[in-house]
């Protein structure tokens, strides 16, 4: 049983708060991203947990015990970082069981480790080989190979596949959310990329300026962000953000009147993704700037009411640039945020 616990985790480096007050409960064998923009705060996070570095304030539990003053040989955990070190002068065997000898671990049962591992990540015909004659993604699934042979309880991961090409990124992301899937570790991975997050995680923790902003899953990240940060970062093309008047009960954007919420506010933000726009009579008019045809499907990227706005349309319709076009919002995917905290009202 490995839950991960972070209760007021505060980080200063100096006068510099890096961390804010995390709380945050990683269930066991859960697979859980930290996503956010570089230097919100993920590594700094990931590193508490693993013992590289002490919280200024607050808890870190695993499996219900406190590990704050434990150092990383102590916690159970394994890590792969964005820098893998594999060993070019050992084996590929040698480098997968580089953490089980230094546990004087018997060699029979380093044997089979090992081989397990290997298998589970589809290098058992490389074992022989020197590492310093890999492939970079080669390499890589070595690394995450040497941390799972290990049967961590807890895995800790930080970009690990940022060195890889998009095609092999996108096969090893797959390919490792089976693995671990099977492997039944508590995962914390640290990425930057949304699709991969999106892809992999069970939950997604988003982090901005040393806060968690929303933790939940893929989906509800996606259709329900807690804040418009998450509305606008989440999502390629982000969300479609207008300004929402208050008139007659309802609530008017770009002309065109919305049943919203109730609150005591005469301007708050309609929100609405670009994937959640068809083509009608009537709704949001606006000029047409770019079309860019992506395959299956095509990006508009017009002005509505002077604001820049988005939508991910079928590709056979004839749309050009410079002409008019009227878009109809899904009436259960429109979103609002209060301009003021910027957080979303229901
Ligand atoms: P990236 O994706 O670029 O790695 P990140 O989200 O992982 O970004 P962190 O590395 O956690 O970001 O850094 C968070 C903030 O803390 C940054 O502003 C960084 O400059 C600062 N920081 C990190 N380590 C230190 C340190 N040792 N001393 C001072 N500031 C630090």
């Amino acid at each position: 049983m490995a839950e991960i616990k972070i209760k007021g985790v505060e980080k200063r480096f100096a006068s510099f708060t890096a961390l804010h007050s995390i709380d945050l409960t990683v269930k066991d064998q859960e697979f859980l991203v930290l996503l956010g923009a570089s230097g919100c705060g993920k590594t700094t996070l990931l590193r508490l947990i693993a013992g590289l570095d002490f919280a200024t304030e607050g808890e870190i539990q695993i499996g219900g015990k406190r590990v704050n003053e434990l150092p990383p040989r102590s916690r159970e955990i394994a890590m792969v970082f964005q820098n893998y070190a594999v060993f070019p002068h050992l084996t590929v065997f040698d480098n997968i069981g580089f953490g089980l000898r230094m546990k004087k671990m018997p060699s029979d049962q380093i044997r089979q480790k090992v081989t397990k591992a290997a298998e589970m990540m589809h290098i058992e015909q490389l074992l022989e080989r020197y590492s310093g004659q890999l492939s970079g993604g080669q390499r890589q699934r070595v690394a995450v190979a040497r941390a799972l042979a290990m049967e961590p309880e807890v895995l800790l991961m930080d970009e690990p596949l940022s060195n890889l090409d998009a095609l092999l990124r996108m096969e090893m992301r797959a390919e490792l959310k089976g693995v671990l899937q099977e492997s039944k570790t508590t995962t914390i991975y640290v990425t930057h990329d949304q699709v991969e997050a999106m892809s992999m995680a069970d939950r997604i923790a988003v982090m901005h300026g040393g806060h968690i902003i929303q933790a939940a899953s893929p989906i509800s990240v996606y259709r329900d962000p807690a804040s418009r940060f998450v509305g606008g970062f989440i999502g390629n093309p982000p969300m479609n953000f207008l300004p929402a008047k208050r008139s007659n009960g309802h609530w008017t954007a770009a002309g065109v009147a919305f049943d919203g919420p109730s609150v005591d506010k005469e301007t708050i933000e309609f929100a609405i993704r670009p994937e959640d726009l068809d083509p009608s009579d009537t709704g949001l008019s606006g000029r047409v700037r770019v079309v860019e045809p992506l395959g299956a499907h095509q990006l508009v990227t017009m002005d509505v009411d002077g604001h820049l706005f988005r939508a991910v349309l079928e590709s056979d319709l004839p749309i050009g640039s410079g002409e008019t076009i009227t878009l109809a919002p899904k009436p259960d995917r429109i979103r609002w945020f209060d301009p003021d905290s910027e957080n979303a009202l229901q």
